[in-house]
């Protein structure tokens, strides 16, 4: 065929027109790989006139010929000729495209329906030249995964508008991965967006349904006012849950961990993980139960039970949630990660994550997008999250979409990691389970993040005592006189005879007959047996109890040997191979050794005695500084080894991860892995202790006051360089100030080890002692290459953790000290370098390398030999109104005599951490060491 015909053939057939653009893109599938494309568009473009020209100029040529037709095209409505049947069934196989893109724009999704539907012209016959042919018939039925293979255009048309318009707006076009995207479409088109679900099963999302209505509406009149923030009006949230454990079940689900804030929340411990209700009832009363610390409001608890379901019975978790929104996901999912590891589930097969969120919040809150971006990485993936947006249109007071975002649904970020999105009708409780049960095989057939958006509303105020009227008044005039999700779905059942009469006032009697009993609600609930964990060995513990820190000087070396051996097939970079020629040396030799040395040999005697190790944080392999090397990189294939994980056959799990760039969801990631696990060590580390900052809400409301508030110990470990070292504001500090601000009932641990022996210990003395507490370090920078920042090997076999240290020069003698500088960390280095520089043995230099719980009882019996002394001073090189002297100063006043003056010697109070210009940091330093050492 020469040219001019191919051309004439094109402008002739249903190529030309608006559909050119359309078309191109499926062409340009199909170029790519034939098996892209659906077989009956694979027939199309295989049948195309042969040309002379190549295939490959043949290609190019109807490419530019789309090109050019798509430009020329503007108007949508433009008539496209219709010279056979082909070119119609190709505008069908459009039409039906259409739907499966912009289907979800039309669904009805709003129960309230607030807003008029836009029509969406890609969905109407006429757009696609299509109107006078709805009695033809057209052999796409298996398109459609229908039954038939000819079907007329009147029913297809009827079916893709029950799959894609009614109660389920499912977004999935944009999943470029076709497995996915075909599998989401059978599922969707094969049952026609609708499940045939049982009398047994319809009768059950009525009783649910009853129960979620029910308990609000008892609460609401035994406590009128009390805060509850109340479910009604998104009930379906329920069953919803229910069907997805029930189903998950059945996919071998054996625990389930959730997330969520406060909206519903009461409704969930109660109607799904069994909660006592008389034991809510009772903190509505305020009593105070046998509880822990300061206890929480009741919309912040969390629960945990068994569940039962015909495929065994599964353990729910429902996680502890402070008020910060959406900060429980990364939580969460660390808690599954852990938990999926216990099982030797790589998958994520055993442990659902689900993930409760607001509406505004999903789109509002940062977060979010960092537990999307974690969720496919090494590190952090969990098999997929069931994302569920509790969607009551109203953020607070906010129903404004242009007011909450910038994006046509909330749940657009979930886009960014092609998750398919089901937006869904809350009224509607057939649809919300027919996705939950979706949702439920998608993730377990892809373990990757799936979202369904309930949409609902929110009946009352963002609480029971707040007015919604006054900013939401069209919307409250429809709530109010919109029936509920139960009473809609009970005329459904009456009017189709699902049910009798009388079953809808009978379940509502039931349910409220449970209530007045005080007892469980949930006639799956089981007591917990299924979980993984014991913590029992871990509870009730006390910071300054013994633990076992001698290892024998042997075993040390042979693990020394091991942590430095690596196949001889890789190639190591030169300064990597240095450092670990460095290390051998160190151990053949006995020579002393340094900060990387005897921290990595803490993990390997762990490991070597089976505990578990976790690392992640940002450059954690190599470490920030250049000193871990836990992770090797083969210089020619850039193949990894890690030498921790070959320590011995038995040995513990050693996993170290470089994580995402966050600091906010993968610390809270690390918080819920370290509340799940407490047979090992989790570490999250800063690469500059400030950028926890980034983290802070994390800090805040889960590490310092975790256990506190909800009893949930955490051995967590953060490891924040810390220094002045002249590296500006940012880099210099951790903020060590913040940390001890929060210190109070012996919450967390600050430490600042000065030497590598205490790194070694302190890590160590994290796992083997069994309580489990968070564990702070200030980390070093410069001293991890500091000549005199060394250990011997004796002083971590034969060594422990010193919460302080006394004056170690053997020429300072006690009688003739007449000052004692107390500091902590790199700040010691230089105090000594100076004393001796000018031979000023007449003041002592004690470390407190523990600042809290603060080390009285070892400070006295250090202080002991110098009660003569009087003069105290506390050096830091943090300003004033930074680093411990505010925070920790009457801890220091404890320990020194009463008449003795302690003064300060340090930067100035200052605005900003640290100065930006070396010359002036230097002459900082040095003035608040004269000062420190200064006898007058
Ligand atoms: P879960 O598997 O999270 O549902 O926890 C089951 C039970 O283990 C809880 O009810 C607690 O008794 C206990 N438990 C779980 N995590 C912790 C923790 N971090 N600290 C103390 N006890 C815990």
């Amino acid at each position: 065929m020469q040219n001019n015909s191919l051309k004439k053939w094109m402008e002739s057939s249903y190529f030309s027109g608006n559909n050119g653009a359309y078309i191109e893109e499926i062409y340009e599938s199909f170029l790519n790989d034939p098996n892209n494309i659906s077989d009956e568009w694979k027939q199309v473009f295989q049948s195309l006139p042969q040309t002379e020209i190549s295939q490959e100029v043949n290609h190019s040529k109807i490419r530019d010929y789309f090109r050019s037709l798509a430009k020329e095209t503007t108007n949508p409505y433009s008539v496209v000729k219709d010279p056979d049947k082909q070119a119609k069934e190709v505008r069908v196989l459009q039409l039906i495209n259409s739907f499966r893109l912009y289907g979800h724009k039309e669904a009805k999704l709003d129960p309230l329906n607030l807003k008029e539907i836009d029509k969406v012209p890609e969905l109407s016959l006429y757009h696609h030249n299509l109107a006078d042919a709805l009695d033809e018939s057209f052999d796409v039925g298996s398109v459609l995964g229908l039954s038939k293979d000819k079907l007329k255009l009147r029913d297809i048309y009827s079916a893709l508008k029950q799959i894609y318009c009614e109660s389920i707006g499912a977004e999935y076009m944009h999943i470029n991965n076709i497995e996915e995207k075909k599998w989401i479409q059978k599922n969707l088109e094969l049952s026609l967006g609708t499940s045939n679900f049982t009398q047994d099963e319809k009768i059950n999302f009525l009783y649910d349904l009853t129960a979620a209505e029910g308990m609000e509406k008892y609460l609401g009149a035994k406590f009128p006012g009390s805060k509850r923030f109340s479910l009604e009006g998104g009930d379906s949230l329920i069953p919803m849950i229910k069907e997805i454990i029930r189903f998950s079940g059945t996919k071998g689900v054996k625990e389930v961990v959730i997330g969520m804030a406060h909206r519903g929340r009461l409704n969930m411990l109660v109607n799904v993980i069994g909660k006592k209700t008389q034991d809510l009832f009772d903190e509505f009363s305020g009593k105070h139960g046998d509880t822990w610390g300061t206890g929480d409001v009741k919309y912040h608890q969390g629960f945990s039970a068994d569940f039962h379901t015909p495929s065994g019975n599964i353990h729910l978790a429902l996680a502890f949630n402070p008020s910060h929104l959406e900060i429980v996901n990364p939580v969460v999912m660390g808690s599954a990660r852990a938990r999926e590891e216990r099982y030797g589930d790589l998958l994520g097969e055993k442990v659902l994550p689900i993930t409760i969120h607001g509406d505004s919040a999903i789109a509002g809150q940062g977060v979010v997008a960092e537990t999307f971006n974690m969720s496919q990485t090494r590190g952090y993936k969990v098999g997929g999250t069931i994302r569920i947006v509790v969607n009551n249109q109203v953020g607070f007071t906010t129903s404004r979409p242009e007011d909450t975002r910038s994006t046509p649904y909330c749940t657009d970020i979930a886009k960014m990691v092609q998750a398919p999105i089901f937006h869904v009708n809350a009224d509607d409780p057939e649809a919300v389970a027919f996705v939950s049960r979706l949702a439920v095989n998608y993730r377990d057939k892809f373990n990757r993040d799936v979202v369904i958006d309930l949409v609902c509303y929110r009946r009352h105020g963002h609480n029971e005592s707040d007015e919604p009227s006054a900013t939401q008044p069209l919307m409250y005039k429809i709530i109010k006189k919109h029936a509920t999700t139960r009473q809609l779905y009970a005329e459904k059942l009456l009017k189709n005879n699902t049910i009798e009469q009388f079953v809808p006032t009978s379940l509502v009697n039931e349910y409220r007959d449970l209530l007045d009993k005080g007892e469980c609600v949930v006639k799956e609930w089981r007591p917990m047996n299924n979980q993984n964990s014991n913590w029992s060995k871990y509870l009730s513990h006390e910071w300054d109890e013994e633990w076992e820190s001698h290892l024998d000087i042997n075993v040390l070396k042979e693990l020394a040997k091991k942590v430095n051996s690596y196949p001889d097939s890789i190639k190591l970079h030169n300064r990597v191979l240095k450092l670990y020629n460095i290390r051998q040396k160190m151990i053949e030799e006995n020579m002393p050794l340094d900060w990387g040395m005897a921290e990595t040999l803490a993990y390997a005697t762990l490991v070597n005695d089976q505990y578990q190790i976790r690392i992640t944080g940002q450059d954690s392999g190599r470490g920030t500084f250049f000193h871990r090397h836990a992770v090797i990189h083969d210089q020619d294939s850039s193949k990894e080894y890690i030498p921790l994980q070959h320590i011995s056959d038995n040995q513990g799990k050693f996993y170290i991860y470089d994580s995402v760039l966050s600091e906010e969801a993968v610390l809270a990631f690390e918080y819920g892995y370290a509340t799940a696990e407490p047979n090992g060590l989790t570490i999250w580390e800063a690469q500059f202790g400030d950028f926890a900052n980034g983290a802070q809400v994390v800090i805040d409301q889960f590490i310092s006051s975790g256990e506190q508030k909800w009893g949930r110990m955490c051995g967590l470990t953060m490891l924040l360089p810390h220094g002045y070292e002249g590296q500006g504001p940012e880099h210099s500090s951790a903020r060590l100030e913040r940390f001890l601000q929060l210190c109070a009932e012996q919450n967390i641990q600050v430490v600042v080890p000065s030497t590598p022996a205490q790194i070694y210990h302190v890590l160590r003395r994290q796992v083997i002692r069994t309580m489990r507490r968070p564990l702070v370090i200030m980390s070093p920078k410069s001293l991890l290459r500091h000549p005199q920042c060394i250990s011997s090997i004796d002083e971590l076999g034969n060594g422990s953790f010193e919460s302080a240290i006394g004056e170690v020069d053997e020429k300072i003698l006690a009688a003739n000290v007449e000052k004692i500088i107390l500091c902590s960390g790199k700040v010691y280095y230089d105090l000594i370098d100076k004393r001796e520089k000018t031979k000023n043995y007449k003041v002592a230099i004690i470390r407190i390398e523990q600042l809290y719980p603060f080390p009285y009882k070892k400070l006295l019996e250090i202080l002991q030999e110098y009660k003569h002394v009087n003069s105290y001073v506390w050096c830091q090189e943090e300003p004033q109104n930074q680093g411990a002297w505010y925070s920790s100063q009457h801890n220091f006043r404890s320990v020194i005599p009463e008449k003795a003056e302690l003064s300060y010697a340090g930067r100035p109070a200052s605005a900003s951490p640290a100065v930006g210009y070396l010359s002036v940091h230097l002459k900082q330093q040095e003035a608040l060491i004269e000062d420190a050492l200064n006898l007058s």
